[in-house]
């Protein structure tokens, strides 16, 4: 697994949600923390990110993997319970923030444009 240490968006926010101070916050797992999206185009839309900065999934443990699956799973059941939407997309990219994360779309029949891509 390998772990860079140069400063990130990504790595910059978690730090600051750990710091406590950060309306965006929502929750910490194990291994990421769940927050809320700064841009809202989608209502609820939100971020999982991952604690340490690993740039491919790939490179996790495969433990840490599964972890991590399940920490994303849980995520969006508990936007569904929440919020009833009725399609949630997940997305890890990592091209313009190369640094392992994960955003959840909730998607509504009243979006626009509902069966388009995020
Ligand atoms: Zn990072």
């Amino acid at each position: 697994m390998t772990e860079q240490h140069e400063p990130c968006l990504i790595c910059e926010r978690v730090t600051l949600e750990r710091s406590g101070q950060n309306p965006y916050f929502i929750h910490e797992f194990e291994h990421s923390i769940l927050v809320i999206g700064n841009h809202q185009f989608y209502r609820r839309y939100s971020l999982i990110l991952l604690k340490k900065h690993i740039r491919e999934l790939h490179e996790l443990p495969p433990p840490i993997q599964s972890a991590l699956f399940q920490e994303v799973m849980l995520s969006g059941q508990v936007i569904v319970n929440a919020f009833s939407p009725w399609k949630i997309n997940h997305a890890c990219y990592g091209n313009s923030e190369p640094d392992i994360h994960w955003h959840l779309f909730p998607r509504y029949e009243s979006d626009p444009d509902h069966q388009g891509v995020p």
